[in-house]
Formats: C-alpha cells, structure tokens, sequence
C-alpha cells in the first residue's frame, strides 16, 4: 500500500529556449499540460478527490515536471505555485517538488521559492561528463550545476539531481564519473534515466543516419546498476529508475534503437542480486579444499542456496526469471535453490553451501 501519492503537473518545454538532443517535451509528456493557472487548480482538485479514498495515504505531493519550470517568466511560476502553496496551507498536500535545469537557479529564484513554500528542487544534470554534455546540446557546463546544487542545498531545499544514461560520448566510465559526481554534491534524492531515443528529436536523426549507436540493454544495465549502486550506498534515495510508459505516448512507436524497457529498475536491481551471488559463489568455487570434500559427499553436484528477504526474492530470480536462467546454464556443477531468509535486509543477498 503506498502511503506516497504524486499529483504531477506537466509544464511542457514552456520557457526552454534550448534544444538537448534527446528532448521532445511534447512526446515525453504525454499529456499536453496546463496552460495557466486554472488548469493546474482543476487538476490538483482531480487528483485530490481521486486519492481521498486510498487508505494508509500520508503524504502528498504536487510536483510540476516535464521542463525547465524556473526558466518560465517569474509571475508563472509564482502564480502555478501560489495555488499550489494554497493546498499545502490548507494541509490538503504536504510537499511542492519542481524539476528545473542547472543554469536556470539563482537567488532572486530561490528566495521566491522560499517563499512561496518549495520543498523539492531537482536538477537535470544529465551528466558530468563535458564531452557528454556538449554533444547532447545541454547548453550549461558542470560549474553551474555545482554552483547551483551548492545554494539549492545552503537555502534547505531537498535537492535531486537526475542523470542519463547512454547520451551521444557517453562510456562506462563517464557513468561512473557521474555517480560519483552526483554523490559529492550530496543530494537527497536522485533518478536514472537510460536515453530512450524518441521521435522527432535531433537525436532519433543522429540515430537513423548512424552517427548515434545507443549501447546494447546488457551495457546500458550495467551502467545504470552500477550508478544506482554508488548512489545509494552513498546513502541517496534513488526515486526513479527508467521513464514509466506513461510517460511516452507509444512506446512501439516512439522508441527507437529498443532504447526503452518498461522494467529497467527490475533489470537494474536483478543485475546487482546476480552479480553479488555469482562474486560469492566464485568464492566457493575457489574453497578448493572444501569443495572436493563437498564434490565427494553429494555426489558430484555441490547444494548451494541463494537467499534474499521476501522483498527482494524477484530481484534475485531476475526480470522473468532470468538470473535463475543464468545460474543454471553457467554453473551446471552445482544444484541450486533460491530461498527466502527475511533476516536479510532488502537487496541484500547470501549464497551458502550446504553441506
Ligand atoms: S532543457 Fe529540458 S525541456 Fe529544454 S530542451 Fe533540454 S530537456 Fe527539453
């Protein structure tokens, strides 16, 4: 039962002069969004008798996505969150959330934030990576998103910062410089979004005349896990991982290069399950000693066992079974089985020989 709710108000592209590679504002929310203030009344009011029957709900949120909301002119934004913050006075909401680009925070901005009640202010970083930057046509270097995550920090907002994956010079490496990145400046929040290539964007062309090759989905999970692990040891809640098919209009039709999946936490979560069990099973393997005793005992297929808490069991079976899959193609010498131990805490995972 979800005890979190999220009325998403979309503001597509309005006030964003620029034009980043992968961006199509227009597909990516698919709903057209408010226009004015009114819209964003109606829709708050919707949301609301929606969720006044969901039981255990404790929180709600107004979050205003799908552009560059502080690049709007300053009596928009006041306006969309003067209602807003109307909600929240009245106790009906608890939390204004807003998603913005680096190079469009300063103090005028952040003091009319302030005053007009914002908790969340999360950033399209994208990247770390200059290289990355510049070729996805992001117009802002890394300078402005440290400085800018600096003073969302020093006026106590909760800053996010949001990360691609799989942008044009993207590598493994720049990934990880970008994870890295992100922990220093110590958000509370984060999400990963693996580039979906979409429609009508410059960077579906770059993709069609072949000067864009997306990386495979093994490299692009690995990637992602990778980052989602660095950020979340580094103690960051990770809030979102992959686009939700909600947000594309028609993934069959708007995603090309097989750049979307609609299950990329799943697969992101079952790598790592996979690649701490296997690491751990190769320790076993390695117990030379004990394991010719072990070999002789059972006959030759060793019994080892895979244990995850309840919450975690689908991750280590993987997205449609696939780590069991995995397992038992490539290690045939031993008997396996995937068990449930709830003293282990979520994501974490424990291979045991059985004697
Ligand atoms: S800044 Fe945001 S809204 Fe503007 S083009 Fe880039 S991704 Fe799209």
């Amino acid at each position: 039962m979800k005890r979190h709710a999220i009325i998403p108000i979309f503001i597509p592209h309005r006030g964003c002069p620029n034009d980043c590679v992968f961006c199509n504002q227009k597909k990516i929310t698919a709903s057209s969004g408010p226009v004015n203030a009114e819209d964003v009344r109606s829709k708050i009011d919707l949301w609301l008798t929606t969720l006044k029957d969901r039981p255990g709900l404790e929180t709600v949120e107004i979050a205003f996505y799908g552009g560059s909301f502080t690049g709007i002119p300053m009596e928009e934004q006041t306006a969309f969150l003067e209602i807003a913050k109307e909600y929240k006075d009245r106790g009906l909401v608890q939390k204004l959330h807003l998603s913005t680009r680096p190079d469009y925070i300063d103090e005028e901005i952040l003091d009319n934030l302030k005053r007009l009640s914002v908790d969340v202010i999360e950033l399209g970083v994208q990247s770390f990576d200059p290289k990355v930057l510049e070729a996805s046509k992001r117009g802002h270097n890394i300078e402005v998103v440290e400085r800018s995550a600096r003073m969302i920090k020093e006026y106590g907002f909760t800053l996010g910062i949001q990360l691609m994956i799989g942008l044009p010079e993207d590598s493994y490496e720049s990934c990880i410089h970008s994870a890295k990145k992100a922990v220093e400046l110590q958000p509370d929040i984060a999400r990963l979004y693996p580039t979906v290539i979409i429609r009508d964007t410059e960077l579906y062309d770059m993709w069609e005349r072949g000067d864009h090759i997306p990386p495979n989905q093994e490299e692009i999970i690995r990637r992602t896990a990778h980052m989602y692990k660095i950020l979340t040891e580094a103690g960051i809640n990770v809030i979102r991982v992959g686009l939700k098919s909600s947000d594309l209009i028609n993934d069959d039709v708007d995603a090309a290069g097989g750049t979307y999946h609609p299950a990329v936490k799943q697969l992101v979560c079952g790598f790592l399950a996979r690649e701490s069990l296997e690491a751990q099973l190769h320790q076993i393997l390695e117990r030379s000693v004990a394991s010719e005793a072990a070999d002789r005992r059972s006959g030759g297929c060793r019994k080892v066992s895979f244990y995850a808490n309840g919450s975690s069991m689908s991750e280590m079976i993987g997205w449609q079974g696939e780590n069991k899959k995995y397992f038992t193609e490539n290690y045939p010498q031993f008997s396996l089985r995937f068990e449930k131990d709830d003293s282990l805490a979520d994501g974490q995972y424990v291979c045991r020989e059985k004697e």
